[in-house]
């Protein structure tokens, strides 16, 4: 029998479940694949569409693998395109490792008269499970049936920002490089449009905007922690957990070692650190130590450091610590007024332009992604409880609003924050590949008749 799966988003969530499908299943065939995809850009997604140079992954070559039983994978990509130096410890630009993502599902290995793979660039405008499969519903009107449909939408960004702030995703319009631009957010994002801006020739101020004014931390080399899952107060509450976490780090730092191997060591671990955290703990976490977590979690690559500490130090680059309030365009403009931390009074900075640099936070609804409206609107899904995504189970099974999981529809990537969290970053995204592959390919019968629905 022949097993159908229809991936919807071919962003690296929606390429990597692709690729890993394709590698586990040799018999050619038995696997078909259609991968959905409303963008003219396949494989790369919002991550890895960038065309400059200096918008570097945020992690080293040998963590970037595609498949995490061949960390070899993609140094061994770099070496064929003549681009490796630095032994997998080095970060190479995004646009490099979208065309890695793109050519993992353009070259087939076991390419037959019928391609294993077929790549349709539409929008998906719904799904519909049934019985023995689900019927995926495209925006011309065609119904495609297939046996499993993966949710790969990424953060479902709909094109909706705050007004008066640029999108820091759309080619930027030139403007008078002596003026000043304001950046709101002072995260990776906000690193990449600093060196966008550096690159231009930027010479007026640049102001960066955040509540704390935490910069991401610099990347260095690290010798992560080897921790069990028994190291690890699991179960207990936000405070606990950040209190173990300080004087662990502590510990370490006493006898010589960084901060950094601990955060690391602790990467195996963090999925299940979040699915045993209380819920009102993981609220407390969202809003007070995130922040915190991420500019230690994610952080920036060494050259970006280097670049941002001269901005800093030449007094180009400014970090404000504030409270955005509101963008207004001008006649001449945008200003941006904030208050600063500590004080009651409103300022006013006058800029060219501002930008959005506040990542993703929580899902927007009405979204205007139609496939996951039309999946609330039908009951078919549910926003988890934090709104970071829509609720899968622990297989990263669809939840509908009854609470039972849907069992013919999957996730992969950000849109299943709410079950992991830490699911943003490829090494976390091929793992969660690697599970639904192996789930969908595995299980004897699972493609001939819809598993029992079980209740979440
Ligand atoms: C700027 C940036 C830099 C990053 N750098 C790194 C890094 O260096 N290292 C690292 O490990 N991680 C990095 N990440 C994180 C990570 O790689 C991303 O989270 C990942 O790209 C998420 O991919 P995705 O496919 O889930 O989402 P997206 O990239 O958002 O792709 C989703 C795709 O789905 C399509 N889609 C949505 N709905 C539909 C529909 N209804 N029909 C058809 N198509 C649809 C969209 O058009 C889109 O192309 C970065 C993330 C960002 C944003």
């Amino acid at each position: 029998m022949t097993l159908h799966v229809a991936i919807i988003g071919g962003g690296a969530s929606g390429t990597l479940a692709a690729a890993h499908l394709l590698r586990r299943r040799s018999s050619p065939e038995r696997l078909r694949i259609t991968l959905v995809e409303s963008r003219e850009d396949v494989g790369c997604g919002i991550a890895y569409s960038t065309d400059q140079s200096s918008h570097l992954l945020n992690t080293r070559v040998h963590n970037m693998s595609a498949f995490p039983e061949e960390p070899e994978h993609f140094a061994r990509w770099l070496e064929r395109q003549g681009l490796s130096s630095g032994g997998g410890l080095e970060f190479v630009p995004r646009k490099v490792y979208g065309r890695y993502l793109t050519e993992l599902i353009a070259a087939e290995p076991n390419a037959s008269a019928v391609p294993r793979l077929r790549i349709v660039k539409q929008e998906c405008t719904g799904l519909r499970p049934h019985e023995h499969g689900v019927e995926v519903a495209l925006s011309d009107g065609t119904v495609l049936p297939s046996h499993f449909a993966i949710l790969a939408t990424g953060y479902c960004r709909d094109g909706r920002h705050e007004p008066g702030l640029d999108d820091p995703w759309s080619r930027p319009e030139k403007h008078d490089l002596a003026a000043p631009v304001v950046l709101v957010g002072t995260g990776l994002t906000m690193v990449d449009m600093v060196m966008s801006l550096l690159d231009s020739g930027q010479s007026g101020p640049i102001y960066a905007l955040s509540r704390r004014g935490l910069l991401p931390q610099p990347h260095r080399v690290t010798k992560p922690l080897k921790l069990s899952t028994a190291d690890i107060p699991i179960g207990t509450s936000l405070a606990y957990m950040m209190h173990w976490l300080r004087s662990t780090i502590r510990s370490h730092e006493t006898a010589g070692g960084n901060w950094r191997d601990i955060i690391d060591g602790l990467r195996p671990h963090t999925q299940m650190l979040w699915r045993h955290l209380p819920h009102e703990s993981r609220g407390r976490f969202l809003r007070h130590a995130s922040s915190l977590w991420d500019t230690h979690r994610h952080r920036m690559p060494p050259a970006s450091a280097d670049r941002i500490a001269d901005a800093q130090a030449s007094g180009l680059l400014r970090i404000i610590r504030g409270h955005f309030q509101e963008a207004h365009r001008t006649a001449h403009g945008t200003n941006i007024t904030y208050r600063p931390s500590g004080s009651r009074e409103p300022l006013v900075l006058e800029a060219s332009h501002a930008i959005d640099c506040r990542g993703f936070g929580r899902l927007s609804l009405p979204t205007k992604n139609r496939l996951i409206q039309s999946l609330l609107d039908d009951g078919l899904a549910r926003v988890d409880t934090l709104k970071l995504g829509l609720d899968f189970d622990k297989h990263d099974a669809l939840v509908d609003a009854n609470g039972c999981s849907t069992a013919r529809v999957f996730g992969i990537g950000p849109i299943t924050r709410g079950s992991h969290w830490e699911i943003t970053a490829v090494p976390d995204i091929r793992e969660q590949a690697a599970r639904l592959a192996e789930l969908l390919l595995g299980t004897p019968g699972l493609n001939e008749s819809a598993p029992r629905r079980e209740t979440n």
